[in-house]
């Protein structure tokens, strides 16, 4: 059988560990052994007189009192070692902490302790880590903190918005409805200059309605509330009677409707959302466009998706306000010049298209056109139902889809999509 660990063994052992072994008389306040210790802060051997009283003039001025006291919970019975951690000052002029455990081993008849056995470790390292965690457990917690106010403030937004949206709703209807009557009564018709300024208030009151639907839009899919019901669409029928819906207003504006549909194709998406998406996106392509314009919708499968095209000969837009297209409330300077409208169309439908599980891309010409594509699942490619839009679908600020004008001749067509440019 080996021999028993020797004590010079054992104090190589625990040197490999960084710790080293200490012993103090206490009446004599001799400190014998402490060397590793002295090493670890950078002092030669006798640089430091080896008392416990020389030691305690390196501890920091902080810690010394601290120290005092767990000698003293010790030497009192009311702990089973003197343990205790510390700054002490290197010969650097740095502070380093150390780890002291310790044991009276002696006491004289009295019950005075008379010498005192025990270990010291650096532990500076060990204390830096710790400090970076807490630092790291505080951001965390910081960070935490910040995103639950940010979601109740969003959420207080959002139920802002819907209850400030239906109190308009409300008289706003009423204002509509009692419009429409004086219009439309044939006991009391209204005067021609009366009718145009019914009409006036009529067309303002319904675009009132439809921002405030959007803004509603908006907030609801921002708190997770957007409601949708997806199911097999047939394409040409609901893109065709978006078309005849704004055929009035493309006539007014001097603008050819071009429908490029194919007799047959079915998406998986929500009828009332899908038809809101084409009629701003079309209405856009109407409003921003010139007279003699045209504007094309064309619609195709593309692999799992279908690929909806919408295609302007309007003012197009700019390569430095692509990336701002689809956030709310942004226009263009020439929009504001010239055009109703409150930036929220594009970042309503945005969020519809990505609710549905699709996505949209620009590509844009000044002076040439735009033309705008919606992917979305085709039918048969994902399960019909009701879905509820998730929050970050209703994230509209990034568009990572939105890119740079290609500089296609003769058109703004950019990349190719599924679908052919029509000539
Ligand atoms: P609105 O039309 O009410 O301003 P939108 O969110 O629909 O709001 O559009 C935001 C902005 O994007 C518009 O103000 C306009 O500057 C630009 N825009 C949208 N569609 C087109 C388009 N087809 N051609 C040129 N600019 C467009």
């Amino acid at each position: 059988m080996a021999a028993p660990l020797g004590i010079d063994q054992l104090r190589a052992a625990l040197r490999s560990a960084g710790t080293g072994i200490w012993e103090w008389a206490i009446d004599s306040d001799l400190l014998t052994d402490a060397d590793l210790g002295l090493e670890q802060l950078g002092y030669l051997p006798g640089e430091v007189e080896p008392t416990q009283r020389a030691w305690d003039t390196l501890i920091h001025p902080e810690d010394r009192q601290a120290n005092e006291a767990a000698f003293q919970r010790y030497l009192r019975g009311d702990r089973p070692l003197y343990e205790h951690r510390y700054r002490i000052l290197a010969k650097g002029g740095d502070w380093r902490w150390f780890e002291e455990r310790g044991q009276v081993v002696d006491w004289d008849a009295d019950g005075r302790p008379l010498r005192m056995l025990g270990t010291q470790t650096d532990v500076t390292l060990q204390m830096a880590l710790r400090e970076v965690a807490a630092e790291a457990r505080q951001r965390l917690e910081r960070a935490q903190r910040e995103v639950a106010a940010a979601q109740a403030a969003s959420l207080a937004k959002s139920e802002f918005l819907s209850r400030l949206s239906h109190e308009l709703r409300t008289p706003l209807n009423a204002v509509l409805g009692f419009t429409q009557l004086m219009e439309t009564d044939p006991r009391d018709p209204p005067t021609s200059g009366q009718g145009v300024r019914l009409k006036v208030i009529r067309e303002s009151g319904q675009h009132l309605l439809r921002m405030i639907g959007d803004l509603l839009d908006l907030s609801r899919a921002e708190g997770g509330a957007l409601v949708l019901h997806t199911e097999s669409l047939a394409v040409p029928a609901l893109a065709q009677a978006c078309l005849d819906m704004l055929q009035p207003t493309a006539a007014q504006a001097g603008v050819t409707l071009r429908p490029d549909l194919p007799a047959v194709l079915a998406v998986q998406a929500d009828p009332t959302r899908l038809r809101q998406v084409l009629l701003n996106l079309l209405g856009n392509a109407i409003k921003y466009n010139r007279r003699g314009g045209t504007v094309r919708l064309a619609a195709a499968l593309d692999g799992a998706e279908v690929c909806l095209e919408v295609q302007d000969s309007g003012i197009g837009i700019a390569a430095d306000e692509l990336p701002m297209l689809f956030d709310p409330f942004w226009r263009s300077p020439e929009a504001w010049r010239r055009h109703d409208g409150a930036g929220i169309g594009l970042a309503v439908t945005q969020t519809l298209v990505q609710a549905m599980g699709g996505r949209i891309t620009v590509h844009s010409e000044p002076g040439v056109g735009s033309v705008f594509r919606v992917w979305l699942p085709a039918a048969g490619a994902s399960a019909s139902g009701s879905a509820s839009a998730s929050a970050s679908a209703a994230t509209p600020a990034a568009t990572p889809a939105a890119s740079a004008a290609a500089a296609v001749p003769g058109g703004p067509a950019g990349p190719p999509g599924p679908i052919s440019r029509a000539s």
